[in-house]
């Protein structure tokens, strides 16, 4: 358990709505290793998102622990936890929501590399080229306005983003939910493309099997706020073991069809 880069371990997470209590998060415990893209699959509202927020540090947990590069990750708090903030980074659904849309991509790419202290005033330019050419964008898409760009490139200035800090991990809560299937294919193809390239380990969160499949070494599926079945992601999808995992297969039929 001690290599493993995160462990997340018997974390709960309760809320109240409209008198009714929901445990979002029952007792959830994860590990994923250096390098590994950990899937996690489940029916919308069985807590994944608010996993991906404990994780991030945008949410508190009631009860449970993470460790994460070695550090007590929910016990950091000030200079340390922004340090290690660019550590693990996040691909959300939407980057105009995440962003300004107004703001040129050069700047949207800088403020990490600035804050982060990545690279010095006069060496951020040739950073930004770098990294933009990585996702496969280029250096003139720099000077546009986010807004000015298609869905797919979007996220790839998101995922430029969020590599720009070098970090060892990486949080995509349905990051490719929104693009149709052709550019999300490309997206696709690119996070397997950087992970294998860079060893950055991915937790890679959808509600759809097929997407996290095509990307995942392992898949977690969680219902109501459990997780419920754990394996190599091929045995997960040829040989599912929970009656979750089993309705997520029979909602895409492809999944059947086209193995590949
Ligand atoms: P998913 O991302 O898998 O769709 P979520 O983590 O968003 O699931 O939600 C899990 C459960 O927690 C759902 O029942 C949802 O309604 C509830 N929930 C999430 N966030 C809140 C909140 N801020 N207040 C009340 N209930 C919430
Ligand atoms: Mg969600």
């Amino acid at each position: 358990m001690n290599d493993m880069l995160l462990s997340i371990e018997n974390l709960s997470k309760g809320f109240s709505s409209s008198g009714r209590r929901v445990a979002a998060l029952d007792n959830v415990s994860l590990t994923i290793a250096a390098g590994e893209t950990l899937g996690l699959v489940g029916a919308s509202g069985s807590g994944k998102s608010t996993l991906s927020r404990i994780l991030l540090r945008l949410l508190s947990a009631d009860t449970g622990s993470i460790r994460f590069e070695g550090a007590d990750w929910l016990a950091l708090d000030g200079a340390p936890l922004r340090r290690k903030r660019a550590r693990m980074q996040m691909v959300f659904q939407d980057p105009l929501a995440a962003f300004n849309p107004l703001a040129a991509v050069s700047t949207v790419l800088d403020d990490p590399l600035r804050i982060h202290g990545i690279a010095a005033k006069n060496q951020r330019a040739g950073e930004i080229a770098m990294l933009l050419e990585r996702v496969g964008l280029t250096a003139d898409h720099a000077a546009r306005p986010v807004r000015s760009l298609s869905g797919g490139q979007r996220q790839r200035v998101a995922i430029a983003r969020a590599i720009a800090t070098r970090p060892s991990m990486l949080v995509l809560d349905e990051a490719v939910s929104a693009l149709d299937v052709t550019v999300r294919g490309r997206i696709l193809e690119l996070l397997v493309d950087l992970q294998k390239e860079q060893g950055i380990a991915c937790l890679f969160i959808s509600h759809d099997l097929a997407v996290v499949r095509a990307v995942s070494h392992r898949i977690a599926v969680m219902d109501g706020g459990r997780i419920v079945e754990t394996g190599p992601a091929t045995t997960v999808v040829a040989a599912p073991q929970s009656n979750a995992a089993r309705a997520l297969i029979a909602a895409v039929p492809r999944l059947v069809t086209d193995p590949c």
